[in-house]
């Protein structure tokens, strides 16, 4: 775990740098341009974002992203949160797992065109790179997450 390392974009040269997870809040520099990166946050809980945070939370988050776009009312949704909570903490420093509410979010929901819930949406670099729908076993959002990740 500590060996891990995560694909950070630079803001200023736009070189992919690999930073191990442990050294993300360390204050690491960009290999090609050696401007440091700004703090990066490390998130062993999802964090629930809305209409409003979803540019920072989501589009500039420095980690890819898993977002959860889910509902109240929706059963498989509840199913799904305890293992989205367990994979928060696994792989907490590598990746933000990021829900939405989508009934009290309709923008971003819309945006993106969810049309069943749960939608798992991937974003790396501020970009959709993969989309799951329905409830999966935690073993499939893993195998997402491999190709994701790696
Ligand atoms: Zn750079």
């Amino acid at each position: 775990m500590a060996n891990e390392r995560v694909l950070i974009r630079c803001r200023n040269c736009g070189t992919r740098n690999r930073i191990p997870v442990a050294r993300l809040q360390d204050g690491p520099r960009c290999g090609s341009c050696k401007q440091p990166f700004p703090p990066i946050p490390i998130n062993s809980r999802p964090v629930m974002v809305t209409d409003r945070t979803f540019a920072d939370e989501v589009i500039a988050s420095p980690l890819p992203v898993l977002l959860d776009c889910w509902a109240a009312w929706c059963a498989p949704c509840g199913a799904m949160a305890p293992v989205l909570e367990d994979l928060a903490r696994t792989y907490a420093g590598r990746l933000k797992i990021a829900k939405l509410n989508v009934d009290q979010n309709p923008m971003t929901s819309s945006r993106y065109s969810v049309m069943s819930l749960p939608t798992l949406l991937f974003f790396r670099d501020g970009k959709v790179v993969d989309t799951a729908a329905g409830a999966l076993p935690r073993l499939e959002i893993e195998r997402f997450l491999y190709r994701f990740l790696n």
